[in-house]
């Protein structure tokens, strides 16, 4: 039937090259363990970039899926449905929110964020107040208008021309927000901890002076909680451990457990200026989504659950502490919660794909974010055994990488 052997050479004959995967094809996962086509044992710390924050093959969330799939997949929004009901009842119960906009992944996600909030302050104050502050680093998906108000010009380069009306502060700095915010100013846009741009942390005075300046020039404050939410901080967002409210907030990875949901949570002031007809998604809202992603909020959102991210990050530093006292590897360990960054020393700066490669022939899965930082978004029930038989395999891939760095 199918004539070719299905092997990572196929990827290069059939795929656009827009990615470049590992030398390997992953077949199925369990918790935070994944076998490959030759049967190869990983240790996930990748999570599905912070997507699979309960692991592999969840019983509860297959469950889920399995009685869905026998009753109803999909409707569009001509009708509305149980699942999608249930969770964003959920989901206003859970957090500031008090209306939910649902979609299919992070970038839209935030499309939909930053036309509300341009729609919102054209309704509110007129068509002159549309300017959009994001924050250099910052990452907010792949659309043309996403890495518009993204703060990296290399996913923007050679797309151009870009939507207009959008500038670049430096992140934690207050005085350059302050420098640049007017009352032409509809929203600001960020990240409470930059995850592609290096796990950088928002610093808590920074996010307090943001919603200020904010509420000072009548600007919407958008937190783009799409790696940081669902539990991944140890919060269920993590806006909740920063004595901030955004007007805003954009959720998706974690949110499905795996299974693709995105969702913008506004409050009743905001929400009325995406009337009937403005916006829309053809599967937002899916059934099936819905359903998977109300087991894992189910989950998730319980205080033991949240309270023992703490646990399993301590756990995580320790190792890594480990590692860099014995190899002298890491300049700084950084993030919250199971979203854990790792600098490289200068010295190794750019070896940051060269150790993603190495620590997967060793049996480890993990990530980057940027040429200098390794990043982990385990799930965040991860066995505490996995996670040190997993550094065991971070340390042998260190050896290998600072070997080869002393021998170039
Ligand atoms: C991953 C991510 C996105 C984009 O999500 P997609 O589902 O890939 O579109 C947006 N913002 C942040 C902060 C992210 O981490």
């Amino acid at each position: 039937m199918f004539k070719q052997p299905v092997n990572r050479a196929l990827f290069d004959e059939v795929m656009v090259p827009n990615y470049n995967p590992q030398q390997m094809v992953p077949v199925r996962g369990r918790g935070s363990r994944v076998w490959d086509q030759e049967d190869n044992e990983y240790i996930d710390f990748a999570g599905g970039i912070a997507v699979n924050a309960l692991g592999h093959v969840h019983p509860a969330l297959v469950a889920a899926l399995k009685e869905q799939a026998d009753k109803l997949w999909h409707l569009s929004n001509t009708f509305t449905n149980e699942p999608a009901l249930r969770l964003a009842k959920k989901l206003t119960d859970a957090t500031f929110a008090d209306k939910v906009f649902f979609c299919n992944s992070g970038a839209e996600a935030n499309e939909a964020a930053f036309k509300l909030a341009r729609k919102y302050s054209y309704d509110n104050f007129g068509p002159e107040k549309n300017e959009i502050i994001a924050f250099y680093q910052g990452f907010h998906g792949r659309t043309l208008f996403t890495v518009s108000v993204g703060g990296q010009t290399k996913y923007r380069e050679g797309f151009e021309p870009a939507p207009g009306g959008i500038s670049h502060v430096p992140f934690n700095d207050l005085a350059a927000l302050k420098a640049a915010i007017s009352d032409k100013t509809c929203a600001v846009v960020m990240e409470p901890i930059q995850g592609e741009g290096g796990v950088i942390p928002a610093d808590p005075e920074f996010v307090k002076g943001v919603r200020e300046l904010c509420d000072q020039h009548d600007a919407l404050l958008v937190f783009d909680e799409i790696q940081t939410g669902v539990g991944r901080t140890g919060h269920l967002y993590a806006y909740m451990g920063m004595g901030v409210e955004p007007d805003i907030m954009t959720s998706a990875k974690a949110l499905g457990g795996g299974f693709p949901i995105g969702a913008m949570l506004t409050t009743d002031k905001v929400a009325p200026s995406f009337g009937f007809g403005t916006h829309g998604s053809t599967y937002g809202g899916n059934p099936l989504a819905c359903a998977v992603s109300e087991a894992a909020l189910d989950l998730i959102n319980q205080p033991e659950l949240l309270n023992n991210v703490a646990n399993k990050r301590a756990i995580f530093v320790e190792e890594l502490e480990k590692i860099n006292t014995k190899h002298q590897i890491f300049k700084e360990i950084r993030g919250d919660g199971l979203l854990i960054g790792v600098e490289l020393i200068d010295s190794l700066h750019g070896q940051g794909a060269a150790f993603l490669a190495a620590a997967r022939e060793e049996g480890l899965m993990i990530l980057m974010a940027g040429p200098n930082v390794l990043r982990m978004a385990p799930s965040l029930i991860i066995p505490d055994q996995d996670i040190r038989d997993g550094m065991a395999l971070l340390e042998k891939a260190a050896v290998k990488i600072v070997a080869a760095a002393a021998a170039a």
